[in-house]
């Protein structure tokens, strides 16, 4: 009786197989997980004809396209802050609102945190202890500051850390006093760390909980699939999401560089696992960021003489790690974001590619956010994938301009990538970035913000991507950057039954309404995981 348990149809629709052979049909066919047909209507009928009539889908001519999956994003980091208050408020009333709201929900004495205030927007005045007392006295309360440059905290929280009038400010920091001593509740910079070191690290259930949260989230925006970035925690928790049967996203889970010696000693390799979860790369930094100049440059930062950025890590300890990764099996996922750190990490790939020979790893770059003409077709040259976040080009323009100059030309460069023959795995970044893909896709498509800024054309237009090079970046290219393309990525029977499930046509619509185009639902494994009410 369960020969048809799993059988999904979805007709009627615009579906878009990224399969060459058969580019656009209308009706998709599922069993048990996987895609058994593509084509016509009455086709995928007579193909299951003990499907249920409840999982005959009628699209109503929505869009279909493979699975999207978000290649380099931080899920648990994402997800904890899901759980966390929004102290981003117009007025103090309304964060304190938040935390009541969110201290409501809590058991007495578990902690209560947030992040986002800015006393300047809300008046000037430092907000107090004896405010967040009123809301939540029977949790500990921390709040960073938007600036993270401080944190707001109550009474609790204060008595906890072990804080009051006798304690002395710590070198560098400030604990704010008010005229007989005592603490106001505000810690400036090294002060912060004397309430941040007393609230327990979430435990892999607790982060696994939220993760549950963050799950039904990645969906409702389309995702069937993420890369995660994140550390052993990270990896726990999914670990007991899955064995619980409760995971509807495919991840897969990159390792810090810190537990490179721990997975080789215990001879885990890349792609351990199964089409749930499975380990990705190892992942390492090679430089900073833009936004604090702290990337590695080849030259000084416009407007900032005398600043070339920082490389975090000695290139012979890089080169040594994916050397050692490599030979034992696990591919690389180095941070890159200056033109210095991109050239001595392709410098490094290429030595190790010479030492190793092929080994069949698909290493990769994160964010391979500036490159020098010179370098601009290394990457596919040496097969290392990659994996850009579209949303930071249009974040970043602005700064990029600034700092970067006339070198922007070369930053953020999608299109050169992918016509200089790399592969484009595409991700958000997020929490540093909305995870929305539709977001991404907009922007490597515009190169706008969704204010349409810096104007009709985009920033660096000839970066422009084709709606289809950007879905395929989400697709196709993640799969193929996690050696699952002969599975994901495609919808074409023999596949997974992945797919995201759009209101309008994002092939056919004006590329600035793409942000609007509307999950309607998404299935991983034959199953929805999130499916709206117009498709009942
Ligand atoms: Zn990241």
């Amino acid at each position: 009786m369960d020969s048809n348990r799993g059988d999904l149809i979805l007709y009627n629709g615009r579906i878009y197989t990224l399969d060459p052979s058969q580019p656009l049909v209308s009706a998709v066919a599922v069993q048990a997980g996987r895609i058994v047909y593509c084509g016509a209507d009455a086709d995928a009928r007579a193909c299951l004809p003990n499907c249920p009539p409840e999982n005959m889908v009628d699209l109503k001519g929505a869009c279909v396209i493979p699975g999207l999956t978000d290649a380099h994003l931080h899920f648990e980091w994402f997800s904890m802050g899901l759980q966390q208050v929004n102290a981003e408020t117009e007025t103090l009333d309304q964060a304190l609102a938040a935390v009541k709201k969110h201290a409501a929900s809590l058991p007495p004495g578990r902690w209560v945190t947030g992040t986002g205030w800015n006393h300047n927007v809300w008046g000037g005045a430092y907000p107090s202890a004896g405010d967040l007392d009123r809301v939540a006295p029977a949790n500990p309360v921390a709040l960073d500051a938007k600036s993270k440059h401080a944190v707001w905290v109550n009474s609790r929280a204060m008595q906890l850390a072990g804080i009051g009038a006798g304690t002395p400010d710590p070198p560098s920091g400030k604990i704010l006093r008010d005229s007989s001593g005592a603490p106001t509740g505000i810690l400036l910079e090294s002060a912060v760390p004397l309430v941040k070191r007393v609230i327990p690290e979430p435990g892999p259930e607790e982060i696994a909980r939220a993760m549950l949260h963050g799950q039904s989230v990645a969906h409702r925006h389309g995702l069937t699939g993420v890369h995660c970035m994140d550390g052993a925690a990270a990896l726990q928790a999914f670990q007991l999401l899955h064995a619980g049967g409760e995971l509807s996203l495919r991840v897969v889970k990159s390792i810090p560089l810190e537990n490179l010696d721990a997975a080789l000693k215990l001879g885990v390799r890349t792609g351990l696992g199964d089409d749930w979860l499975r380990i990705g790369g190892v992942k390492m930094f090679a430089d900073g960021a833009l936004g604090p100049r702290t990337a590695w440059m080849l030259t000084d930062y416009d407007a900032d003489p005398g600043n070339s950025g920082i490389s975090t890590a000695p290139v012979e300890v890089l080169r040594d790690a994916v050397l050692r990764a490599n030979r034992g099996g696990l591919a690389t996922n180095i941070h890159a974001i200056g033109d210095r750190a991109n050239r001595e990490v392709l410098n490094i790939y290429a030595q190790v590619a010479r030492e190793l020979g092929p080994t069949g790893l698909r290493n990769r770059i994160e964010h391979v956010q500036l490159l020098s003409p010179q370098d601009y077709g290394r990457l596919a040259e040496l097969g290392i994938i990659a994996s850009m976040q579209p949303i930071h080009a249009t974040s970043d323009m602005y700064i990029a301009d600034r700092y970067w100059g006339s070198r922007a030309a070369g930053s953020y460069a999608l299109k050169t990538q992918l016509e200089g023959g790399a592969v484009l795995a595409l991700g958000s970044d997020c929490p540093v970035e909305t995870l929305d893909p539709l977001a991404g896709i907009h922007a490597a498509v515009t190169r706008r913000r969704a204010d349409g800024s810096p104007g009709e054309a985009g920033w660096y237009a000839e970066q422009r991507l084709s709606v289809d090079q950007a879905v395929r970046g989400y697709t196709a290219g993640p799969a193929y950057a996690a050696h699952l393309e002969d599975r994901l990525g495609r919808i074409s029977a023999g596949m997974l039954a992945d797919m995201t499930i759009l209101a309008r046509d994002i092939f056919t619509i004006h590329p600035m309404e793409i942000l609007s185009a509307a999950v309607l639902g998404t299935v991983t494994g034959g199953a929805f995981a999130w499916r709206s009410d117009a498709l009942s």
